[in-house]
């Protein structure tokens, strides 16, 4: 096997990717690009039923959006191509041969009704029907194993349905490891002959797995837990081709939020928050569900949340950029346990990107979904961003904590008029208007020493002429620095605002 190190993130696209699978691909991403790997995408779409157009695109576009691309795959091509299993479909056959030929894989040619009334009669009997040692050989089930060459024979000869299953042993302890779980035993005796070729010449999902993994020189197979039932068969595959299998690494389920149960695809839209990278909508019921990058998210939160969900960097560090991901991780510090999924804490990390956001960039996002800003310069809303992002988790939160900056208040809050004005505002804040009146240097330091000065020098209140101020610039007791809004909106419309709210309470 090569030295270095060669991961796959091996998705079927049957629909969107949900953020579990995601983070599979990050986890790949990070722990290949520590070692200088090679991350591979190979798209497993041998199982056309399930097979959804535009489902592959959308997985490249979620890897990409995230910041984690693949270094192999459909489209960039390196030299273990094609990667996508169709495109593969006549290598696996030999392989299923080379099995039947080794004695360690047997032709099955039981029908689905007869293997339903198997089970059904095994049901009935308070048991579970195995197509296994315990079944195979007594004579019930029609395989190459009981019938003889000849038999078998003449039925493929004849073009009847069958399938190539692997032969489990009997009696047999599996020596099976995993990264993150450690050794783990297995008893053969209760594993199933599982179905590795169908006689419609397509491989099932272990076949072309281990072959292609095979192929392509994959170093670690890092995959989600609902895979760990797989891996005894997996190993047994690798003995039986008398190949070198690879490292394996499960990890651990990402948990509903209250800890119970596996996030599925369908919480999204019960528990209300994304659980898809990407919007995605679905062709044939028209329904749209709600992605990352739609709701707001920055990338960089998205991968700093997905990738502490079962990753411990075994410090109290939270906010982690790709690069310091990459020099952290470390598949021995994932855990075994489920991961509960937190929807605060995401917002709590946007939060945290939202501030290391250049101003003119989010101005611009701002611009693009508030259509009241059409023509209000980019730097203009740029520096009102500034004055208000520590406040957002999103810019959809922008506009909320900002429109007195564009637009006059027309609503006073009643609860802030009850605090802010008294019977002696209206003669106080015709003082301020004149005051403003004769302030030439309006910039936030001088309206700052101006209006201090002047309320110190006439021993007002303090809050009986900053509290009428601001319900006057905001309609509200809320809002970033009082003398940050008033050079902002100007001389003119301050003196406007303040006069608009003596006229309206006196
Ligand atoms: N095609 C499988 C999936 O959809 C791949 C599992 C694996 O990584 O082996 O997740």
């Amino acid at each position: 096997m090569s030295q270095t190190v060669r991961v796959r993130f091996a998705p079927s696209p049957t629909g969107p990717l949900h953020i579990g699978g995601v983070r599979t691909a990050l986890f790949n991403y990070l722990f290949a690009k520590k070692q200088n790997g090679t991350f591979v995408l190979r798209i497993e779409d041998t199982d056309q039923n399930r097979y959804v157009e535009g489902a592959e695109d959308y997985i490249i576009e979620s890897l990409n959006w995230c910041n984690i691309p693949f270094d192999e795959g459909p489209g960039k091509e390196g030299d273990f191509g094609p990667y996508r299993q169709s495109e593969r479909k006549h290598l696996y056959k030999q392989y299923a041969d080379e099995l039947i030929a080794k004695g360690k894989a047997y032709y099955a040619f039981d029908t689905a009704e007869e293997l339903d009334s198997h089970r059904k009669d095994h049901e009935a009997n308070g048991k579970t029907f195995i197509y296994n040692w315990h079944n195979r050989e007594k004579g019930r089930l029609v395989n190459s194993l009981v019938l003889s060459e000849e038999e078998t024979q003449a039925k493929l000869d004849a073009g009847e349905d069958y399938v190539i299953r692997f032969l489990s042993p009997q009696d047999e302890t599996l020596h099976l490891k995993d990264i993150i779980r450690g050794d783990i035993k297995i008893d053969t005796n209760i594993l199933d002959d599982k179905v590795l070729f169908k006689s419609d010449g397509m491989p099932t999902y272990h076949l072309a797995n281990i072959v292609d993994d095979h192929l392509m020189e994959i170093t670690h197979v890092i995959r989600g837990e609902e895979w760990l039932p797989s891996l005894a068969l997996h190993y047994q595959l690798y003995q039986a081709f008398g190949w070198e299998a690879p490292e394996f690494a499960h990890l651990p389920l990402i948990l509903k939020p209250t800890g119970k149960g596996k996030l599925s695809k369908r919480d999204g839209d019960k528990l209300g928050f994304p659980v898809f990278p990407l919007a995605y909508k679905d062709h044939k019921t028209e329904t749209i569900s709600r992605g990352y990058r739609e709701d707001g998210y920055f990338p960089e939160a998205v991968v700093n949340f997905l990738a502490l969900l079962g990753w411990n960097p075994g410090t109290e560090q939270e906010i982690f950029s790709l690069e310091e991901l990459i020099n952290a991780f470390d598949l021995n510090k994932v855990n075994k346990s489920g991961a509960r999924f937190d929807p605060d804490k995401t917002k709590w990390f946007n939060h945290h990107y939202m501030q290391e956001q250049r101003d003119d960039e989010l101005a611009t996002d701002f611009k693009t979904i508030q259509p009241e800003l059409e023509d209000i310069d980019v730097n203009y809303v740029s520096m009102v961003v500034a004055l208000i992002k520590e406040r957002a988790n999103f810019v959809s939160d922008f506009w909320e904590l900002s429109h007195f900056f564009f637009e006059t208040p027309t609503d006073l809050d009643e609860k802030a008029v009850k605090k802010a004005w008294k019977e002696d505002s209206a003669e106080i804040m015709t003082k301020v208007i004149s005051l403003i009146d004769t302030i030439s240097d309006y910039s936030v330091e001088n309206l700052q020493t101006e209006i201090k000065g002047w309320i110190t020098k006439n021993e007002i209140g303090f809050g009986k002429v900053m509290m009428p101020l601001r319900l006057a610039l905001v309609g509200a007791l809320k809002g970033p620095d009082v003398f940050d809004i008033m050079f902002m909106i100007g001389k003119d419309e301050t003196k406007r605002r303040i006069d608009n709210l003596i006229n309206t309470l006196s």
